[in-house]
This record gives C-alpha cells, structure tokens and sequence, in this order.
C-alpha cells in the first residue's frame, strides 16, 4: 500500500471510507502516515472537535497491541508512539516545556494546539490504563 494522502486520512478520521482496517496497518506500520495523522486529528480537533470519541478507540487499539504484541511491525509502531509520548512527559516534568511555551507565549498564542499537547492529554489516559492493566 503507498502513503496515505491527507484527504484520505481526514475521510479516515471522519469515518468516511470504507477501507478503514486496511488504512489502520498502513498507519501503524508508517512513521511518516502516523506523523499525518496525528496532524490531521490535531487540526480535525481543533476546527470542529469530531474525532475525540475515534481518537479513543484508536487508543484502545493501541492497548490492545501492548496487551498482546505478536507482531513486531505493530511494536515498531508503539515504540515510536511511546517515544514520542515518553519525550512529552519528559519535557513537562523537567519543566523545560514549560519553559519554553512561556519564552514563545506571544508567539504561541496564534498558533493551534501542538501534537505534543495532544500527546500528553492521550499519553496521560494511556499510561494510567497501562498502569491498570500491569497490576492485575
Ligand atoms: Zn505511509
């Protein structure tokens, strides 16, 4: 499968294709497809706010991957999820993000919410049902 374009990924957020399973490997298994994404429930979010209840089940998929991890295309793509997640967090709690987000406040303030807000509202969620789930 080639790269997803971006309108195919909105109609995949927007849940207006049909070859959804298909677009969901190709995503999981393609950094740069991922990246899109991400971009695309970012500025989906923000204009309209459609797509928090599919960013929820996206993340019970990832769940279910980190549950059971039988594919190492699927823990590629975890990987660099959690990553990306996992740098997030390490920002914010050595205060760096902070930081930085007052040092461009004028600057910021006209922009759209970043991915790395996105992330750390979903890598919160994530990581406490991990937490959950490792002690049972
Ligand atoms: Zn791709």
């Amino acid at each position: 499968m080639s790269h997803l374009s971006k309108e195919k990924v909105i109609a995949y957020v927007e849940q207006t294709i049909d070859n959804r399973k298909e677009m969901e490997d190709h995503l999981l298994t393609c950094d740069s497809c991922m990246e899109l994404y991400l971009i695309v429930i970012d500025e989906q979010t923000y204009e309209a706010a459609p797509s928090s209840d599919f960013t929820d089940t996206f993340m019970q998929h990832m769940n279910k991957t980190v549950v059971t991890p039988s594919k190492d295309r699927t823990n590629r793509a975890l990987i660099h999820y959690a990553i990306a997640a996992g740098f997030t967090v390490l920002l914010t709690v050595s205060g760096v993000f902070q930081g930085v987000m007052q040092a461009t406040n004028d600057q910021q303030m006209e922009q759209k919410p970043s991915i790395s807000e996105h992330l750390m509202l979903k890598t919160d969620q994530w990581i406490e049902k991990l937490k959950g789930e490792g002690k049972e």
